[in-house]
């Protein structure tokens, strides 16, 4: 067991070491806890401490322990505020002019909606990141106040089978603007009490179309923009920046011979978009002079937040279940191919 230790210490000594020499984009991994009546199972995560975790594959997977090192590791009893503390600097980016992205991913029930909202039951501190990140922001606009004047408004959208669907459409205050989704509706906010508000408003929006057997959500992506506009008191310019906060669909393969109809074209989509991801990444970690923006919605609401000087941050999320071995594996894999990315360095055709 030691000589293990020694292999991953050695392996997140190099893994820190090129980080800290690239502008790439983050990764934190977060494992969701068993949910009640499961604790008698058996975990697959076989160990994880800081950047690193180990999985223990059952033959089909090519038996053994396969390791992985990203920059952060949530184990199953982290807090949500634990999870949130290290995101201030970006926050704090935004209100400098910067584009951020902060986005979930993993398979259906991983936690991907237990991060970034929170549990169904909403309480104070088991909001998830996008009520935190809008506190932060109105925390430090605050705090700013004598040097800033500051403006936010906010925009949430959803991406269903190519369609974007704007979730706060019909609310009155809103205005037009012309950024990745003209369409959708931009209201101001200047609280995070108006940001709760609007929340739920898209929620019971997201929820239209959906029913008891068919809870849409996990097969469509969706993202809460927040826009912020600020003036320098002192000289009179203004700068902008930009926040994508994206809960992505479930990221599980379908198995093409047991779906029809609406779930395989569901699917399709989803596989569509997760890939064209996937491509815009490779295509920015191997520098290549045409990045593939254009092939999905996804993407090119994406565009201004995956590349150039964007700041970005991949939150992946597995299950600790057994069963669902296969899919861990393959979104660490997808994840630790996201991590090999240079944002700055990548020429962007927009
Ligand atoms: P996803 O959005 O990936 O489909 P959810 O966020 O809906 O998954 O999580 C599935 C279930 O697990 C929900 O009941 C959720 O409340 C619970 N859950 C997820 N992550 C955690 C966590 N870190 N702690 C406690 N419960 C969690």
């Amino acid at each position: 067991a030691s000589g293990y230790h020694r292999v991953l210490d050695e392996n997140r000594r190099l893994y820190n070491e090129v980080q800290d020499l690239k502008g790439s984009i983050r990764v934190y991994c977060r494992v969701r806890p068993f949910l009640s009546g499961q604790s008698s199972q058996m975990s697959t995560i076989e160990h994880f401490e800081e950047g690193n975790i180990a999985i223990r594959a059952p033959s089909k997977y090519g038996k053994g322990l396969k390791s992985f090192s990203f920059n952060k590791v949530f184990g199953p009893s982290a807090t949500q505020a634990e999870v949130f503390s290290d995101m201030q600097p970006l926050i704090r980016s935004v209100l400098d002019g910067y584009n951020v992205c902060i986005f979930a991913y993993g398979q259906t029930g991983s936690g991907k909606t237990y991060t970034m909202s929170g549990p169904k039951e909403l309480t104070e501190q088991s909001q998830g990141v996008n009520y935190r990140s809008l506190g932060d922001l109105f925390c430090l606009a605050e705090k700013r106040r004598d040097a800033f004047r500051y403006d936010v408004a906010v925009q949430m959208i959803e991406i269903y089978n190519e369609q974007v669907r704007d979730l706060l459409n019909k609310i009155r205050n809103s205005s037009q603007n012309g950024l990745n989704v003209p369409e959708a509706s931009l209201v101001p906010v200047s609280s995070t009490s108006d940001v709760i508000h609007l929340m739920n408003i898209g929620q019971r929006n997201r929820a239209v179309g959906a029913t008891a057997l068919n809870d849409r959500s996990s097969r469509s992506h969706s993202c809460l923009t927040v826009h912020v506009q600020g003036r320098n008191l002192t000289n009179g310019t203004t700068l902008r920046g930009c926040m994508h906060l994206v809960d992505l669909a479930g990221s599980e393969r379908v198995d093409k011979s047991e779906v029809t109809g609406d779930r395989l074209k569901e699917a399709q989509h989803i596989n569509k978009s997760l890939s064209a991801l996937g491509d815009v990444i490779a295509s920015l970690a191997q520098k290549s002079a045409h990045v593939p923006y254009r092939n999905s919605k996804l993407t090119q609401l994406l565009q201004d937040s995956l590349g150039g000087q964007a700041k970005t941050l991949m939150f992946v999320h597995i299950s600790p279940e057994p069963e669902a071995v296969g899919e861990t594996l393959s979104t660490l894999k997808f994840a630790e191919r996201v991590a090999t990315v240079e944002l700055g360095a990548a020429r962007v055709n927009k």
